[in-house]
């Protein structure tokens, strides 16, 4: 049969040409055809002959082009309506060329180089076929433990919901059917990273205002920045199975924000409603999240086996069935399937090019935070004459690309070792891993560690996680350096030589005891591909450490959750308050006078704050102001501060303001980040820095749910960090 798909009628008026091909279609599909696009299988073999039934939407997990092309043949020669089909991959941070890690990518607080790399991912992915990421995750996350947190832009809402929006921008450019487009998703709807405990899958409780104002906000940047699609989350919240949560998907999603995409379930999350506790079987799921708002089924089969009796029992109306299909169609016009079903990889740029590389080492470079610098140690200069490299991923290629590296290759990945040892010369470098794997136990490796650190004017000593330890049910209890890893520090301090630490992991780790034994920090992330050459360049000071924390490092993991956006409570801690464990005297009277919230053991502050980062440079704020100082309701606020670059480097700083709404009718937090700018400055220069925010940001749900902006006084800080000092006052007229 011919279906008017790829000309369209002259003469149709203000009919939309794409939707009078789509109503064209949906006029002779049948139902089981229409379900058959609602079903998304997992890649592999056993599918041609639903394929040729049209009972396939679309395929994740298939990367190899000529299976794509094939599937794709089939479906467009061998079916009835010759439909194409939607190839879908998890692309996280890369396809081939690996960028950091998402908690890496968001240290960079540069959402211009993030939308460069996703739309280099884009373009690598679309090479070989595949039209639709599950990503950006933005789930924001207060849970170090929470292995996903790796694959998040951490803690805060604004940060994310840029980051997430620069992706959703880099994945589609300006529109799905460009050469190198990709359908983007944002996922998990919503507040998956609120698992309780840190531990994944787990329950989510959060008030509906706290969902409104923290977890909700990026979904809804990346449903304003354009996003094709959204996927819900495992999780429940506030007891409804996010994939069937009514709230969610149809009050908030459609009736709220109007949303005209996509909704794809996760991988089976539709039948785990049963497990929840939530329907009775499978049947009954798949009538939840249909009628919830459900339209695409990833893997499971409750959509294929009951939608047509749920239709013909008349619980689900056939128009529902024919507007989840109209998604799913208008999705593969957008990305012009259509008119090009095929993939044709010598038409695209080469993989891994060296332009794709150059923005992953620059990523890379940029996500590296600085966290100590005794001495200054960094960068190395000419007094350094040999170098031990040690540590388990001084040399672990497939380590340094983290989680989520499904298309990722080792064997394209360079490691610290190869770069520091091309750039300064292997005879000047004793490389001794000191340990096989990040949780080795033994002590084996160190004599040999030891002696290398012996002969050299420096160790560089690389720590972390293994790629394996931090992603999707990858959770840990214990957030401390694994195996050995502390013993090998306190052994290589013995040797007083200076001790650089280099950290690649998944996640902020505690290992605040072993801080003074060391001179400098440098925490890394997972860093990719150009995990080597970024870090050549910032240990050698060709590039100035310019990351900052997108999430607070705890001291210790009993303090969590540790968040700088926490409420001030009515008993807020101070140093002068804090009762220290072993101040305490034998057989104390409990008192109530003067008691404040913090731990005896680990006080109230964090090992470092969000938005911290050192430089080789120095920074020096001065000149802060704001205009006006008392704004009217829909007006902008103008904050002014001058930074000077006083150190002796060229280098970067992010500067940052937050604000905090003094008195309102639901306590607001101390502190949020309301926008940052990354200045670059010469050594000397002098800039001037303007931010400008809206009333409207200033925002939040009060009792009635309503958003409101109150009148009222608020204060202001800009720096550094989230714990900078430098504060001003302002105000809301009534
Ligand atoms: C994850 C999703 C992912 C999907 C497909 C699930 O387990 O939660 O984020 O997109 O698998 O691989």
């Amino acid at each position: 049969m011919v279906i008017l798909v790829s000309s369209c009628k002259s003469g149709l008026g203000d009919y939309d040409p794409t939707e009078y091909k789509i109503d064209s279609l949906l006029s002779v599909m049948t139902v089981e055809e229409k379900i058959g696009q609602l079903i998304q299988e997992n890649g592999g073999q056993g599918h041609d002959e639903d394929i040729k039934r049209g009972r396939v939407g679309s395929v994740l997990n298939e990367v190899n082009t000529e299976n794509i092309n094939r599937l794709q043949q089939l479906a467009i020669d061998s079916s009835r309506l010759g439909i194409p089909i939607i190839f879908a991959r998890d692309v996280i941070h890369g396809f081939k060329t690996i960028f950091p890690i998402p908690l890496g990518l968001a240290a960079t607080f540069n959402p211009e180089l993030i939308e460069k790399t996703a739309a280099i991912a884009a373009m690598e992915a679309a090479s070989v076929g595949i039209r639709w990421t599950f990503s950006p995750m933005i789930d924001v996350c207060r849970d170090p433990r929470w292995g996903r947190i790796a694959e998040s832009f951490g803690e805060d809402t604004h940060l994310q919901s840029l980051m997430g929006e620069a992706m959703v921008k880099g994945y589609q450019a300006s529109a799905l059917n460009r050469q190198g487009s990709i359908a983007s998703c944002a996922k998990h709807f919503v507040a998956y990273g609120a698992a309780e405990g840190g531990r994944d899958y787990n329950t989510v409780s959060v008030p509906e205002n706290e969902l409104r104002d923290v977890y909700l906000p990026p979904f809804k940047a990346c449903v304003d920045a354009g996003v094709a699609t959204l996927m819900t989350a495992f999780n429940e919240v506030n007891g409804v199975p996010a994939s069937g949560n009514r709230f969610l998907l149809d009050r908030i999603l459609q009736q709220e924000w109007q949303y005209k995409g996509l909704v794809v379930s996760d991988w089976e999350s539709i039948p785990q409603m049963q497990t929840h506790g939530y329907t009775t079987d499978l049947k009954e799921s798949a009538f939840e999240a249909f009628d919830a708002g459900m339209h695409m089924e990833m893997n499971s089969k409750g959509f294929a086996e009951y939608l047509k009796e749920l239709i013909d029992e008349g619980r689900i109306p056939s128009g529902m069935l024919d507007d989840a299909a109209r998604k799913i169609l208008e999705l593969k016009f957008r990305l012009g399937l259509f008119d090009n079903p095929y993939t044709f990889p010598e038409n695209f740029p080469a993989l891994l090019n060296e332009d794709h590389k150059e923005v992953a080492r620059q990523a890379a470079a940029e996500s590296v935070v600085l966290l100590k610098n005794k001495g200054p140690v960094l960068p190395l200069g000419a007094e350094i004459h040999k170098i031990a490299i040690i540590g388990p991923l001084a040399n672990s290629p497939h380590d340094q690309l983290g989680t989520w590296i499904f298309d990722g290759d080792k064997r394209d990945a360079i490691t610290p070792l190869e770069s520091i040892t091309e750039y300064f010369g292997s005879s000047n470098i004793q490389y001794a891993p000191g340990m096989e794997i990040s949780r080795t136990k033994t002590r084996e490796g160190f004599n040999r560690a030891l002696q290398a650190a012996k002969n050299a004017d420096i160790i560089l000593l690389f720590l972390g996680e293994e790629s394996i330890l931090s992603g999707e049910s990858h959770c840990r209890a214990d957030i401390g350096l694994p195996g050995a890893q502390e013993e090998l520090v306190q052994t290589l301090s013995e040797t007083g030589k200076p001790l650089v630490v280099i950290v690649m992991a998944g996640r902020p780790l505690t290992f605040e005891k072993v801080l003074p034994k060391i001179d400098a920090l440098l925490y890394a992330w997972h860093p990719g591909t150009m995990a080597g050459p970024a870090l050549r360049d910032i240990l050698f000071g060709i590039e100035c450490p310019s990351g900052k924390l997108p999430v607070t490092f705890p001291r210790h993991v009993g303090q969590v959750p540790l968040y700088y956006n926490h409420k001030n409570t009515g008993k807020p801690a101070t140093d002068l308050t804090w009762e220290r464990m072993d101040d305490i005297p034998a057989e104390a009277a409990q008192l109530s006078i003067g008691n404040t919230s913090h731990y005896l053991d680990y006080g109230f502050k964090p090992w470092f704050p969000f938005g911290f980062g050192l430089s080789y440079t120095h920074f020096e704020y001065s000149d802060f102001r704001v205009k006006p100082a008392e704004v009217s309701p829909g007006d902008s606020i103008v904050f002014y501060a001058s930074l000077k670059n006083t150190g002796e480097y060229a280098g970067t700083e992010v500067v940052q303001l937050y604000i905090r709404d003094m008195v309102a009718s639901r306590t607001r937090p101390v502190r949020e980040l309301k926008a940052f700018q990354r200045v670059t400055l010469e050594p000397g220069e002098i800039k001037d820095i303007t931010m400008k925010i809206h009333t409207s940001q200033l925002g939040f749900h009060n009792q009635d749910m309503d958003y409101v902006t109150e009148a009222g006084d608020f204060k202001a800080w800009i720096g550094g960090d989230s714990e900078t000092s430098y504060e001003l006052d302002f105000s809301i007229k009534k």
